[in-house]
């Protein structure tokens, strides 16, 4: 295992839950991880739901306000880092940079030298994709923020007891032109809330420093002194990588293209599916390494998650190219779907034919003037989008 983020040791323990013996690499395993993973609870393993602070409903704001019931969580990282520990996990301190491969085996190699033999090679090793191909040559769409923690009784402007703000777009207060930003609001705890000003996707991605000035703007106009912030999160992440090619080494979590295009996430994902492939590796072992990798892929990878991938990715670009001042109706057309839409669009892995019916409804929704720009965006694969408002303030 390449990899200690919570996709590394999530596969990690299943692997060794389903009696595979596991190495797992990691320039720091011990590290911890620091970035707030938050997940709709329906979408976690119970076991993980439960160690997590759970908000019973969140609101939106497109054009309008909408509060939607689906219970929201924010993991518990200590927890699910202690949760996913496993003692007979080895852990191995180090940065791998390459991996051979033959009939009976893999070889991961380090950057100091060190060899390690393998029957199956897994990367998790996050945007990275070390052993999966590395960064791919062009700049990618990525998600940027900038989030304050603040005490809850500060953020009682934007959001209540026992609930968040999944997406706000009206505009931060100030905000002259550029690419619209929304406010995410969870709670981190009883007494702790994360204030999030967030650019979903951009290529090139939306400055932090843009982002923080809008986000002291949305404080100062509901009377917060910014200086009220207890610490800050920097967000940057690609969220439109391609699908890594099958071969010996079997990609996971966001190395794997789990990211969704549309909200970021992939841990629950990856929690969901580590079970699965160490099922599929522990099976396949059985019979060769070739088959291991072969059969850890189309575990993870089955024709319908590639279709689904497909057509995310397509939903992606077609929102790259909306003009700026389109965004919110877009949104509020998403926010207006029937239940179902909104789930099937979002579902951590989802299937080709609800993606389509959400992006069909998506599309009957909103107005004449940004279907123009969602069939331009969705016919001009492979095309760069458009560069609509980069910059603004
Ligand atoms: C601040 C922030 C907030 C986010 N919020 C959410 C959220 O709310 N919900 C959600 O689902 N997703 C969120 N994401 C997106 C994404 O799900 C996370 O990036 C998540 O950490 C991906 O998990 P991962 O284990 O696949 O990769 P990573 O967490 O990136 O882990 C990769 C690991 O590989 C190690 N590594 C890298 N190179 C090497 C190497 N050469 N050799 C060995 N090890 C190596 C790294 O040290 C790291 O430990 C967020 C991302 C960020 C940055």
């Amino acid at each position: 295992m390449v990899g200690g983020g919570p996709a590394g040791r999530a596969a990690a323990s299943a692997c060794s839950d389903a009696g595979l013996a596991v190495e797992l690499v990691d320039p720091a395993p011990r590290s911890g991880w620091a970035s707030t993973f938050g997940s709709w609870v329906d979408e976690l393993p119970p076991d993980v739901a439960a160690l997590s602070t759970v908000m019973d409903r969140v609101r939106l704001h497109g054009t309008s306000a909408h509060v939607w019931q689906r219970p929201y969580a924010v993991l518990d990282n200590t927890a699910l880092w202690k949760h996913l520990w496993r003692a007979d996990v080895t852990e191995v301190t180090g940065r791998a940079v390459a991996a051979e491969h033959g009939p009976t085996g893999s070889t991961v190699i380090l950057k100091d030298g060190r060899r390690l033999a393998a029957g199956v090679v897994v990367d998790a090793t996050g945007p990275a994709r070390v052993l999966s191909g590395g960064r791919p040559p062009h700049p990618p769409a990525q998600q940027t923020a900038i989030g304050w923690v603040v005490d809850s009784a500060t953020a009682g402007a934007f959001c209540g007891p026992g609930e968040g703000v999944f997406m706000d777009w009206r505009s931060a207060p100030r905000t002259r032109g550029g690419w619209p930003t929304f406010l995410y609001a969870v709670r981190l705890g009883p007494d702790r809330v994360l204030l999030e000003e967030t650019s979903l996707a951009r290529r090139p991605a939306l400055p932090l420093a843009l982002l923080r000035r809008r986000l002291a703007g949305r404080l100062s106009d509901a009377g917060i002194d910014p200086q009220a912030q207890l610490g800050e999160e920097r967000v940057r992440f690609p969220v439109d990588d391609p699908l890594p090619r099958p071969g010996r080494v079997v990609p996971f979590g966001a190395a794997a293209g789990f990211v969704h295009p549309a909200s970021g996430f992939s841990v629950a994902r990856a929690l969901l599916r580590a079970p699965w492939l160490a099922a599929a590796l522990s099976g396949g072992l059985t019979t060769g390494p070739a088959t291991a990798a072969r059969a850890g892929w189309q575990v993870l990878w089955p024709p319908d998650a590639i279709a689904a991938h497909v057509l995310r990715q397509r939903s992606l670009r077609a929102l790259l190219s909306l003009p700026p001042e389109a965004v919110p109706d877009f949104f509020e057309a998403f926010f207006s779907m029937p239940e179902p839409h909104r789930i099937e669009f979002l579902a951590g892995e989802g299937t080709s034919a609800g993606t389509a019916r959400a992006m069909s409804a998506l599309f009957a929704r909103v107005p004449w003037s940004v279907r123009r720009s969602i069939v331009w965006g969705g016919m001009s694969l492979g095309r760069p989008p458009a560069k609509h408002g980069l910059g603004g303030s």
